[in-house]
């Protein structure tokens, strides 16, 4: 079923059973983070995530509800913590295996075992809590400034690095800086990506670019009021 098909079925979908529910649900907040820091902050964030009534899922598992698979929690959540870093495992892992909830890697495969970054053991465990892992490039270079090699050579190096290191597929794509431009998204689906994240604001939603999936980004230091105030 192609992209545009499948948002027709889920609308019909919706429009035959619940359509108040069902228009919140596929509107989808996906989270940005970077460094989590050691600060109780991403703790109490969690925690009024799971108060107000959201449930982490991975990307993937919204990819299957948009195109017409299992349902989604009635208020989804994606938690995607960009680069690789170490408080990312110390800080937001503990805090989501507590809860069972997933959270989403983009994993910049060169900060893989270096200083600040991610170890290979950490990301298998993150894999087994049940992370998602996504490809942030190789080297986070700006794609929209690179040449036509190198852009190649990002996209799917990084795609068959993080198989060969955890035998895993990666399916979805996330711009380094959230740059991109017409031939950085077609180069994207032509490496075999089914989506991609960007950091432009807003809800993901089925009927949007689906190579520039907005987020909203969020800090260690962000209020939890705050927080919830932008998920609407
Ligand atoms: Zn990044």
């Amino acid at each position: 079923m192609r992209w545009a098909e499948a948002c027709v079925v889920a609308a019909l979908a919706c429009a035959c059973a619940a359509p108040a529910a069902g228009a919140a649900v596929h509107e989808v907040p996906i989270l940005t983070y970077h460094r989590v820091g050691s600060s109780p902050g991403f703790a109490r964030q969690v925690a009024a995530l799971e108060r107000r009534g959201y449930r982490a899922v991975t990307l993937g598992r919204v990819w299957q509800a948009w195109r017409g698979g299992a349902g989604l929690p009635r208020r989804p959540v994606v938690l995607t913590f960009d680069d690789g870093y170490l408080s990312q495992y110390r800080t937001a892992a503990r805090t989501l295996r507590a809860r069972g909830w997933p959270g989403v890697l983009n994993l910049q495969v060169d900060r893989l075992g270096a200083a600040g970054g991610l170890t290979r053991a950490q990301v298998r465990r993150l894999i087994s809590d049940g992370w998602e892992l996504d490809s942030h490039t190789l080297t986070h270079p700006d794609l929209t400034e690179v040449g036509r090699e190198r852009l190649v050579r990002e996209l799917i190096g990084s795609r068959e690095a993080i198989a060969r290191e955890f035998g895993v597929t990666t399916n979805f794509f996330c711009f380094p800086y959230g740059h991109y431009d017409a031939a950085v998204k077609a180069a994207v689906r032509r490496a075999g990506y089914l989506a991609a994240t960007t950091t432009r604001r807003g809800l993901a939603s089925p009927d949007g670019d689906r190579f520039a999936l907005p987020r909203i980004s969020v800090s260690a230091r962000t209020k939890p009021a705050a927080l919830l105030r932008r998920l609407r």
